[in-house]
């Protein structure tokens, strides 16, 4: 019989690279959506939509969540599931707490309830940092800039409790950014690949962004839940930073996608600083030794192959079709 994983989240854009990741190695995949209007979109481009059990279960209802987790009585879960975006969080802070903090205490009490032997891997955030002056770890000071990174701290810190209390393996994954071609198109490096293949394609409207000094470790998702695996699956039960140890400001990243298009982005952007967002954080960086040191685990894509990556993917799927 194949091993059971539950991927919470399964339709977003790393439960639809995990999913994939996980059929690959023979495991039945349950996933779940809290909509009975499931967005099949992103597991349909990975071509798994038909392998993947795609259930309803909605993490904030405690009962849908016991009766899934005992129903499958899986060897892993993955709890991907959240309301994703810092910039949404302003403006649905009670959403985002819901989505992140009710969702992970009602797994971890559904599994100290059943004595869950199982794997649990949650998905842990860089924001807990806020602005960085050196590669953080998980001994940085944490530094709560927004409801997003406020839920998120709760989860990582329920995760930990739940471990060393009632001896649950379960585990964060604090991840730093990460990309793909299916990210929403509601984050800043797809609304730039979006935008300048348009360009290059014609379009003559300029693309407006805000600020353009911000720093971050940006990723590629399809590598990140490799990483999340070897997390969850480690006898050490212990979390961990997934980074790449480089960061990039928003302006190198502009600058080096319009320049993968033959193009000069000066002539293309306009800074607005309506686009500024409260509280923002400056610069975030990651350090990964710990889990290139314990897992073997490290970024393989860096910035440059990620830019190009995304640019080839958007103008295959939507221009070369
Ligand atoms: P996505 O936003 O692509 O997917 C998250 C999924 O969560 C959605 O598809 C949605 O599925 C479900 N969901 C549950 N509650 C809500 C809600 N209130 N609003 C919106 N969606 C909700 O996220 P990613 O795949 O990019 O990220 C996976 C996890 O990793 C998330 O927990 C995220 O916070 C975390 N993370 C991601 C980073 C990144 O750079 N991508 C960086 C750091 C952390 P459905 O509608 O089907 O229920």
């Amino acid at each position: 019989m194949k091993p059971i994983a539950i991927v919470f989240g399964c339709t977003g854009q790393d439960g639809s690279y995990l999913c994939k990741s996980l059929i690959e190695k023979n495991f039945e995949v349950i996933g779940t959506t809290r909509t009975n209007n499931v967005n099949l979109k992103r597991l349909n481009t990975l071509g798994i939509a038909d392998q993947v059990d795609i259930i309803a279960c909605n993490l904030e209802n405690s009962n849908q969540t016991e009766n899934t987790i005992k129903k499958y009585n899986p060897r892993e879960i993955y709890n991907l599931s959240a309301q994703s975006s810092v910039g949404d969080s302003f403006k649905k802070p009670a959403e985002t707490q819901r989505s992140i903090v009710d969702a992970t205490l009602n797994i971890l009490e559904v599994c100290r309830e059943i004595n869950f032997k199982g794997n649990i891997f949650f998905a842990g955030s860089s924001e807990i940092f806020g602005s960085t002056n050196k590669p953080a770890n998980l001994t940085s000071k944490i530094d709560l800039k927004s409801p997003y990174a406020t839920a998120k701290y709760q989860s990582y810190l329920l995760s930990k409790m739940y471990r060393e209390i009632y001896k649950i393996n379960c585990v964060t994954g604090i991840l730093f950014n990460h990309e793909s071609p299916l990210r929403d198109e509601r984050f800043v490096i797809k609304k730039i690949i979006n935008a300048a293949i348009k360009i290059k394609y014609g379009n003559k409207e300029r693309l407006t962004l805000g600020n353009l000094s911000i720093k971050r470790d940006w990723g590629y998702a399809k590598e990140y839940v490799e990483a999340m695996q070897l997390i969850n699956r480690s006898k050490l039960n212990r979390d961990y930073i997934i980074c790449t140890g480089e960061s990039h400001s928003l302006r190198t990243i502009v600058e080096k996608t319009f320049e993968q298009l033959e193009l000069n982005y000066l002539e293309h952007i306009i800074v607005s600083k309506d686009l500024y967002r409260q509280n923002e954080i400056e610069n975030s960086s990651g350090d990964y030794r710990s889990l290139q040191e314990d897992l073997g685990w490290k970024a393989e894509v860096k910035i440059d192959e990620l830019i190009k990556k995304l640019i080839t993917e958007e103008i295959t799927n939507k221009y070369q079709s």
